[in-house]
């Protein structure tokens, strides 16, 4: 509690419900005694250190690693514990501030950007970065949220196991975030999402009480399953403070190999042949477009196209093997052999060492870097079932190609999970700027339409933050849409946490349910 002069006291706040008291207290005060007051509450509660409101030290928190978003805070907190989180939610409940929370700022929707307003505090998590404990006998690690992906990675590696959440954010990203956003990554096809990795939660609900749902139990039917809610809620439920993940046998060989072929059908063809030829030793299956590897060849040339000739298609594998390198190695031997008897495999090579390997997974891994060197371009992070993907790719890459003459699509992705990047980029020589300005709107709703036709989904593995709001909005049922909204009432009646996100803030007009897809008109025909 502040010590300002304009506390309504003691007496006033002994009496009425904290609900009718924050707001009758608000009321009361002016918007920047508010402020001042919150402020000084939180350097009570956690130390002057982790206050930011300094414009210079909030920046870095206020834009998302995009740029597509900048926003205003009245303070960024930096919390230690998990107790000091619940303090923090319990004084921005108090005083009336929305709440945003942060953890490596690597989203790619916007989720963890505050508004415009200046009236949202954000609360990073990144002080919560210890590992509590690793139970190698029931093969789990439990973190706090702030704890970094790649040492959650290296603290496994000690105990010889395996933490098999992978992306290329990893040294920047956050468990917390990780799991806020359901992430996928690049071992998604063996181990599954976040959430199949997450055994267990500590959670700070929205009234600033602690949940210990930190169970490292793979089996627990009790009643409805939270965990499963904090997850992929990007921050609108609640605080994740700590999680028990799963942990598995490290592999003893990670053989990685590049297959060319002809198109998007045959590599869903060489899926199903390398799933049966490796069952779960096949850890990886990313499909890269010939434009994806040109762009990288051309914006970083030390990176070399792997074949003599081109091909429209090529797709890294990874085998991940608990007995010998041998063993993999002769396994891809076998399967290119067959591939290519078969004719769905045109030119094949497999990594001969770690460092090849490594050059492998850095074609796959510059292509974001190549297209952002080549000019803005218009994105999509989609899924749909693993057997319509070459349907979709011929559809649709056809009608973009009818309205934009000469567009150029850069498709790559996790093949093996249904999640293609579906990325469009200007014609040579066009204005990237300019390209984004005119067809952005309508690309968006003919590709999300595709989508829809192939009972796909438009966020594959990047949520919704503030990006795709509207759109979900159109393409989810009304029923869906109203079961969400409960959800979120019931958790969080106040609408503290992470209001617009995910779902439309309700006060604003049209918020529930737009009638069309958003900029379906202006495609050209
Ligand atoms: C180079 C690069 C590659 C990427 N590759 C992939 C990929 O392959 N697969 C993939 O799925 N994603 C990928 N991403 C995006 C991915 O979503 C994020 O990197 C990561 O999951 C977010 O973690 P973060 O800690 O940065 O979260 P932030 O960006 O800080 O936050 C993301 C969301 O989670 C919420 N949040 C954060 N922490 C908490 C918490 N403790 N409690 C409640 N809510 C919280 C925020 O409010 C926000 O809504 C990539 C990003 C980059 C930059």
């Amino acid at each position: 509690m502040p010590s300002g002069q304009d506390s309504p006291g003691p007496t006033l706040r002994d009496t009425v419900s904290p609900v009718v008291h924050a707001t009758a207290f608000s009321k009361l005060m002016t918007a920047s005694d508010r402020s001042r007051n919150f402020v000084e509450a939180c350097i009570e509660a956690i130390g002057a250190a982790h206050v930011l409101t300094d414009a210079h030290d909030t920046a870095p928190f206020l834009t998302d690693w995009r740029k597509r978003y900048h926003g205003q805070t009245c303070a960024v907190v930096l919390p230690g514990t998990t107790d000091q989180v619940a303090k923090m939610v319990q004084l921005a409940r108090e005083f009336r501030f929305p709440i945003v929370p942060q953890g490596g700022n690597t989203g790619h929707s916007g989720g963890a950007t505050p508004d415009a307003s200046g009236t949202q505090v954000v609360i990073s998590l990144r002080r919560l970065n210890r590992i509590r404990d690793v139970d190698p006998l029931n093969n789990t690690i439990t973190v706090e949220a702030g704890v970094i992906l790649a040492d959650i990675q290296a603290r496994a590696e000690q105990e010889q196991r395996l933490f098999a959440l992978s992306l290329a954010a990893e040294g920047s990203c956050t468990i917390g975030g990780n799991l806020s956003t359901n992430a996928g990554g690049t071992a998604v096809l063996r181990y599954g999402n976040t959430r199949e990795l997450c055994l267990g939660l500590e959670v700070v609900t929205p009234q600033g009480e602690i949940w210990d749902g930190l169970r490292g139990l793979r089996k627990d039917n009790t009643g409805y399953d939270l965990r499963d809610l904090y997850i992929g809620a990007e921050g609108t439920l609640g605080i994740i403070t700590a999680a028990v993940m799963k942990l598995h046998p490290a592999p003893v060989a990670r053989v990685t190999a590049l297959a060319a072929l002809a198109s998007p059908q045959a590599a869903l063809d060489f899926l199903a042949t390398a799933q049966r030829y490796a069952g779960p030793l096949l850890t990886g299956f990313e499909l890269m477009s010939d434009f994806s590897l040109h762009l990288v060849t051309t914006h970083f040339p030390q990176m070399r196209y792997p074949f003599s000739k081109k091909h429209g298609q090529t797709v890294l594998l990874e085998l991940s093997d608990s007995e010998s390198e041998e063993h993999a190695r002769a396994l891809f031997e076998r399967l290119m052999e067959h591939a290519m008897e078969q004719g769905l495999v045109e030119d094949a090579v497999v990594a001969e060492n770690l460092s090849q390997s490594r050059a492998f997974w850095n074609l796959r891994e510059h292509i974001p870097l190549a297209q952002a060197a080549e000019g803005l371009n218009i994105k999509h992070d989609i899924a749909v079932p693993i057997s319509r993907i070459g349907h979709f790719i011929e559809a649709t890459d056809a009608l973009i190609a009818q309205a934009i003459p000469g567009v150029r699509m850069v498709t790559f992705g996790h093949l093996g999970d249904g999640n293609l990047h579906y990325n469009v980029q200007a014609p040579e020589g066009v204005d990237p700027e300019s390209f984004l300005a005119e067809f952005q709107a309508p690309v968006n709703a003919l590709v999300y339409e595709s989508v829809h036709a192939h009972r796909g989904s438009i966020s594959a593995e990047h949520g919704l933050g503030q990006l795709k709001v509207a759109e979900a909005m159109h393409y989810k049922s009304p029923v869906e849409v109203r079961l969400m909204r409960a959800l979120k009432t019931a958790l969080d009646p106040e609408n503290l946490m992470n209001p617009a996100k995910v779902l439309p803030d309700v006060r604003a007009p049209g918020a529930l349910r737009t009638p069309d897809a958003p900029g379906a008109s202006r495609l050209p025909s």
